[in-house]
């Protein structure tokens, strides 16, 4: 480790393992026979578990990694109602009515995760501390103001706008050309979560099996077999919520989700003045950089936690990743030159070709992803929407089950078309094209 920002002991794995490491798998065996398979335990198949092990359905879950192995225990753990496009392109795109409904449903989704933790006591650092936006150039400002002005209209969304004369109330830098705060959303401790959920799944009788890559799926009379490293199980149904980390198990599914990375860094813990002046109401941020970052304190208030994509192409390591996101981060706060980073990460998220997430059934496999770097909320979500389908509930009806999941011709799993386009934006929000 040259760079010295690096604490000496500076950790590869998120900050947020410290709180809750992973668990050791227990030994387990995958039983001949279940109601319902589940390939993943990230928020997607907790969350599904949880709804049919307490509709009193026999579930496994079955992990090729450590439990919560993927995006879930390496997320920013910001939450809220998020879809990435904004209101008024999606609404000219897809007509007004039916914006409308994703947003109303996104909506939902917020109120859905926000109710489990509250009603289930899960002990998360959950703070409704809404979100702030910086615009990184004077026509993101307006952007976003006009944005927010019709959410205002057809949503009655509590936002509003932040001129770049007042924006030292919410960020410390002059980074922005002001920023959009949104009253609602806020933050989380993103692995505490996965571990509340994954105790409620298993409290409700869900078994897991983890270090147990599931290595086929096929049809077997009315049901599945589905034939993992630990053992084979016939399943009634399977859900595949693997979402960034969809692999070849599923090739309908991996042509339709595009993986791609994000990183973090975490600092050391800095004087709490220090916090007092760089996000002073201790709220989710992020900025309209096409390779945006977000950023937040971290639960005790201590430690910066700042993310991004940091590069055109994947970076495997994560020390040259983080160096990439320490120069962005001291850009926008200059005052941090020279503290250290201690921990340094990256993931995988889970972006579609319509910029919307989806769930739904191929060939008799259910599945539910493509959050687009917005999954606290919405896996949760739409993972105990997919177990309603299962169940064949009428409450499993979801406007993000549209049957139709678009992939793009030549794309097989390897987005070879993002560098390009990566390079392309990198150099736009540098010159703040
Ligand atoms: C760095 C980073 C920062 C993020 N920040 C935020 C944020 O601040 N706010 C927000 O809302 N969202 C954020 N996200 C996105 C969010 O974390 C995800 O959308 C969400 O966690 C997805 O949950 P999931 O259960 O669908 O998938 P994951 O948690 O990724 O779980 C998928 C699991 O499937 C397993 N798997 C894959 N193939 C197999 C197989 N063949 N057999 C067995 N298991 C398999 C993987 O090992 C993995 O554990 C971030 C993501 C990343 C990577």
């Amino acid at each position: 480790m040259t760079e010295p920002f690096y604490a000496d002991d500076v950790k590869l794995e998120p900050y947020w393992w410290e709180a809750a490491p992973r668990p050791e798998p227990a030994p387990a065996a995958v039983p001949q026979r279940i109601d319902v398979a589940i390939v993943g335990s990230g928020y997607t198949g907790l969350s599904a578990a949880l709804t049919l092990a307490r509709a009193g359905r026999s579930v496994i879950i079955l992990e090729s990694g450590d439990l919560g192995d993927g995006a879930s225990s390496r997320n920013g753990g910001g939450f809220g109602p998020t879809i990435k496009i904004p209101f008024a392109s999606l609404s000219d795109k897809v007509g007004l009515d039916r914006a409308k409904a994703l947003f109303l449903e996104a909506h939902k989704a917020q109120d859905y995760q926000a109710a489990l933790i509250e009603d289930e006591g899960i002990a998360c650092h959950f703070e409704k501390v809404g979100r702030f936006t910086g615009a990184i150039k004077p026509k993101d400002y307006e952007d976003m103001a006009a944005d927010i002005a019709v959410q205002r209209r057809h949503l009655g969304i509590e936002a509003e706008m932040v001129p770049r004369s007042e924006q030292h109330r919410e960020v410390g830098t002059d980074h922005y050309h002001g920023g959009r705060l949104l009253h609602f959303g806020g933050v989380l401790h993103p692995v505490l979560f996965h571990q509340g959920l994954l105790d409620l799944a298993l409290e409700a009788g869900a078994a897991v099996a983890a270090r147990n890559k599931v290595t086929a799926i096929a049809r077997e009379g009315a049901g599945f077999k589905v034939v993992s490293e630990l053992g084979t199980v016939t399943a009634g149904n399977v859900i595949v919520a693997t979402n960034g980390y969809t692999g070849k198990l599923t090739p309908w599914l991996r042509r339709r989700i595009i993986p791609i990375q994000s990183q973090i860094i975490t600092t050391e813990p800095m004087a709490p003045q220090v916090m007092d002046r760089l996000i002073p109401n201790r709220r989710m941020l992020g900025d309209t950089c096409k390779l945006h970052h977000y950023y937040r304190p971290s639960p005790d208030g201590a430690r910066l936690i700042f993310g991004g994509r940091a590069g055109a192409t994947e970076i495997d390591d994560p020390r040259a990743s983080g160096t990439h996101l320490y120069y962005r981060m001291t850009a926008l706060f200059p005052e941090l030159a020279g503290v250290r980073i201690t921990h340094v990460w990256t993931g995988y998220t889970g972006y579609t070709f319509d910029t919307l997430p989806h769930l739904g059934e191929q060939d008799g496999v259910h599945y539910a992803g493509g959050y687009c770097g917005s999954g606290t909320a919405m896996a949760v979500y739409l993972g105990h929407k997919i177990a309603l389908r299962v169940l064949g509930s009428p409450e499993a009806a979801c406007v993000f089950d549209t049957g139709r999941f678009p992939t793009r011709p030549l794309y097989f799993g390897t987005p070879w078309f993002l560098p390009p386009i990566l390079m392309y934006y990198g150099w736009r929000d540098r010159l703040r094209l």
